[in-house]
């Protein structure tokens, strides 16, 4: 309809502005030769003339051989008198007449035209009440819009995290009844803090106690108030809290906020702090100012709890936080059959082993490892989702899709397999290390090729021996290389980055280092603007070479395991030149085979 409209004037602009020309145009039809004054009477005086015609003070004649003439006859003039004199045929004529309507059209034009460009541009900032999602003008919050009628999200599409859902479940009761709360002379937190990685749902969650309530739905990104210029942000922010009041009870819900909510002393002298800090003032004084009874709630998310200034957390503002977890095995089994209502599934389907194997998957993973299924399903032109096309799914969600196109040179080849059996044997040598789920030289993503370990059970914290497993078996697609070509190649880049990367934590995270001890030494960190601990120089030794004696521990294990199983691990390499991917079943005959021998 609102199309319909604009369409509208613009043709009303169009057809205006061609009727002004029309009417311009035709005024000027006019292409006499003027003649001064002077001239003229000097031509009646010599009889010249026979007939004029007088049009206010102008005077149209014409000569004896045909050409049109016209004067302008000064305003006090004895023209008349003369002609009348001369003899010569006075004829007077009414100016021409622009009808009423065009002349008061044309005078009003330009200010028409003016109203409709003002109509326009306040059309495309209002981003109230339609279309849930059009940009405000600028100073306006920028916020989207989405209408309780628009909004589909409850609370049961969401799953997996109940414990977080609990918890702002009231929030529902109190959007849909808020007097009875306020009778009762409940508090209920004005300021909800939902914190977790990115992709668990929190932006879902908040969606859907819009939905449940049947409350407009407020949605912004911190990064939308930060802006170059100084003064934007807080005027976005205020404009944000008042559009939100006008449809309370509502739900404000904003974005990454340690964009704007970061700690304020943080990244000092990086500039351009001014305009951030306002904003957050800007936040912090809204917040203040509401009331239980504005009926608004206002929902934060940010995976970075740890940077967000604490007056942003203190009582009054972001007082609820509400942790966002990674789903455990039940919650990501949960969560894919909330995603595979939509799909139709084939009746093979475990959703219990694909949970178990998507360890450490987020909820937008899980979600979009069902939607990937549905693409493969229609694109092999099968009825139903089977158990092979979840779990090629799975892979293209954890490894990124296959690169096929991606041609390796026959040597190329020969030294990702052999990289890669060495990843895998070392995995399956090592007791307590993940067992081996897969191993593919198929180039995924920026790897070359992938050994996947998928743990037994799910692990909340890991020990010193997990972790020098770890170590060892990064280092040993590095090492299978060494020993098989006596050649490195930057194929084990990545590996060598994720092994120092470990060895460093242990040492001065996790205080796993004998020579060192239970301390932890603290990096720098420049989001929240922490500095780095200050140590001295010989810690800072001790450090170096505790982190080196852990790295070569680990790879000295690995190589004794490499050069020990030398035929498993050739075997294994053949097995995945010719078949690309194998399975760890595959590798336990592999290797049942060759010990055999
Ligand atoms: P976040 O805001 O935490 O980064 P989102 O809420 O944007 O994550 O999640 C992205 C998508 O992932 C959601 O739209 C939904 O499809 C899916 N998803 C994430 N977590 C869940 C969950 N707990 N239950 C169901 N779907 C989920
Ligand atoms: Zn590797």
């Amino acid at each position: 309809m609102q199309k319909f409209y604009k369409n509208l004037s613009i043709w009303l602009i169009v057809a205006l502005a061609a009727l002004f020309l029309f009417h311009y145009c035709k005024q000027s039809p006019d292409r006499r030769h003027a003649l001064p004054y002077t001239e003229f009477l000097k031509k009646a005086d010599s009889g010249f003339l026979s007939t004029v015609t007088m049009i206010n003070n102008t005077i149209l004649w014409e000569t004896a051989d045909g050409s049109l003439f016209k004067t302008v006859v000064p305003q006090t003039n004895d023209a008349l008198e003369h002609l009348l004199r001369k003899n010569v045929t006075v004829r007077a004529e009414e100016p021409p007449q622009t009808p009423w309507f065009l002349q008061t059209l044309l005078s009003w034009l330009p200010i028409l035209l003016f109203a409709l460009l003002w109509f326009f541009y306040f059309q495309k900032g209002s981003g109230q009440g339609g279309g849930g999602g059009r940009a405000m003008a600028f100073g306006k919050s920028k916020a989207r819009l989405i209408n309780p009628e628009e909004s589909k999200i409850k609370l049961d599409d969401v799953a997996g995290i109940d414990e977080a859902k609990e918890e702002v479940e009231e929030l529902v009761d109190f959007l849909k009844n808020p007097g009875k709360f306020i009778e009762a002379g409940a508090k209920i937190p004005t300021g909800v803090l939902l914190y977790g990685e990115p992709g668990t749902g929190k932006t879902l969650l908040a969606k859907a106690i819009a939905g449940e309530a049947g409350v407009p739905f407020f949605s912004i990104s911190g990064s939308n108030f930060v802006e170059m210029y100084v003064g934007i942000g807080a005027s976005r922010v205020r404009d944000l809290f008042n559009e939100g009041k006008k449809k309370a009870p509502c739900i404000i819900f904003i974005d990454e906020i340690d964009a704007v909510g970061r700690h304020r002393s943080s990244g000092a002298g990086s500039g351009g702090n001014d305009e951030r800090e306002q904003t957050l003032n800007q936040l912090l004084v809204e917040m203040d100012g509401f009331e239980v009874n504005n009926h608004v709630i206002v929902i934060a998310a940010t995976n970075r709890q740890d940077i967000l200034d604490p007056a942003l957390l203190r009582p009054g503002r972001f007082d609820r936080q509400v942790m966002v977890p990674l789903p455990d095995v039940g919650g990501r089994e949960k969560i894919l059959k909330v995603h595979a209502r939509k799909t139709k599934i084939g009746p093979d389907v475990n959703w219990q082993v694909i949970a178990k194997g998507t360890p450490g998957f987020s909820g937008a993973q899980l979600a979009s490892l069902v939607n990937e299924a549905a693409l493969l399903t229609t694109r092999r032109n099968s009825q139903t989702i089977s158990m092979e096309i979840l779990e090629a799914a799975k892979d293209k969600v954890m490894m990124g899709a296959e690169r096929r196109s991606l041609i390796l040179t026959e040597r190329e080849k020969r030294t990702t397999a052999c990289h890669e059996a060495g990843h895998a044997l070392v995995a399956w040598m090592l007791p307590g290390a993940d067992p081996v789920h897969k191993v593919t030289i198929i180039p995924r993503g920026r790897a070359l090729g992938l050994t996947m370990q998928l743990p037994q059970e799910e692990r909340n914290s890991h020990d010193r021996t997990f972790l020098c497993n770890n170590l060892c078996t990064l280092l040993g697609g590095r090492i299978a290389e060494e020993i098989v070509f006596n050649q490195m190649t930057t194929g084990a880049g990545n590996d060598i980055e994720r092994a120092s990367d470990i060895a460093r934590r242990m040492v001065c995270e996790w205080g796993m280092s004998e020579a060192i001890g239970p301390l932890t030494f603290r990096a720098s960190n420049p989001l929240s603007g922490q500095p780095a601990q200050i140590i001295s120089e010989q810690t800072a030794m001790l450090i170096d070479a505790e982190v080196k004696r852990l790295v070569q521990a680990a790879y000295d294990q690995a190589r004794a395991i490499l050069e020990q199983h030398r035929a498993q691990l050739d075997a294994i390499t053949a097995a995945l030149l010719e078949r690309e991917t194998i399975s760890g079943a595959d590798i336990q005959v592999i290797i049942d085979s060759t010990s055999a021998q």
